[in-house]
């Protein structure tokens, strides 16, 4: 039987693009989308229209109830969870003195709580079958910190806490948990960028250019796969050398 994988924040970017590859690898795939509807609806009649097996589902990572009628909707429809990538993400710029305790709420509440939720979701199907793979996206600014990215760095390193910790504990119910640290990627993310800002980090990164989705979704589809059975609780950077 094919492997399940629940994508959350697939609607576009680095989540669109894993839902593709996955797809394409032969997986059933769940794409979790939130405000971007068209976008979604768009790349799940695509996906169906060439044969693959997919299903799209409308879910606020924050909100409780919606994840866990994700979760409900896809026990149903495809019998397991495989895998879990905790994608979906939001960021902001500015100064920590400019932040308001909305924004620092936001930030934290989708990057963090939004992991926190589905994993806490999905975990007793996991525990029950004694198998599963959690990947989390973190960032290279969870690892090192972004000036006036304060709350997004926090959450993000928070993620690769979250990893390590929920590793010991999962892997003897033989569960993995990792988590990627994407550098800068191509995606309406960074659309706030000055061309001067992606430049200095161009020219800061050994491999010379910034990374594009599917340089993400390659990693992720490697630690999804059983050739990655015997890796738990690290943090893979995708981010061209950025940081080593
Ligand atoms: P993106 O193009 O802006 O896509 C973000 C995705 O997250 C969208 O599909 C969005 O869905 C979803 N999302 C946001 N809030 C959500 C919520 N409350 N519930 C469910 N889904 C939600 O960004 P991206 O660059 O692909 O980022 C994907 C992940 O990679 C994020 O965790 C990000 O922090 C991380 N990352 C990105 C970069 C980069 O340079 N791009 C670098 C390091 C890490 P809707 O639009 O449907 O709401």
């Amino acid at each position: 039987m094919n492997k399940t994988v629940l994508i959350t924040g697939a609607s576009k970017g680095i989540g669109a693009t894993m839902a593709i590859r996955f797809a394409e690898k032969g997986y059933n795939v769940v794409m979790n989308y939130n405000n971007s509807v068209q976008a979604a609806l768009i790349l799940h009649k695509s996906l169906c229209e060439n044969g693959y097996s997919v299903m799209a589902f409308k879910a606020n990572v924050r909100n409780r109830l919606d994840v866990d009628l994700m979760v409900k909707e896809t026990l149903y429809k495809f019998g397991s969870i495989d895998i879990l990538i905790n994608n979906a993400g939001i960021a902001s710029q500015g100064l920590l003195t400019d932040v308001s305790e909305q924004d620092w709420n936001d930030i934290i509440d989708v990057n963090l709580n939004g992991v926190f939720n589905c994993s806490q979701a999905v975990l007793p199907h996991m525990i029950e079958k004694k198998s599963g793979k959690i990947i989390n996206i973190s960032s290279m600014w969870g690892q090192v910190g972004a000036s006036c990215e304060v709350p997004y760095s926090t959450a993000k390193a928070g993620v690769i806490g979250f990893t390590k910790a929920l590793a010991k504990e999962v892997g003897p119910s033989g569960i993995t948990v990792n988590c990627i640290a994407p550098g800068l990627i191509e995606t309406g993310m960074n659309q706030a960028l000055s061309i001067e800002d992606v430049t200095a980090l161009v020219d800061d990164t050994p491999i010379g250019r910034i990374g594009n989705t599917h340089d993400v979704a390659s990693a992720a589809l490697y630690l999804a796969s059983d050739d990655a059975d015997f890796i738990t609780g690290q943090v893979l950077g995708v981010n061209g050398g950025y940081v080593i």
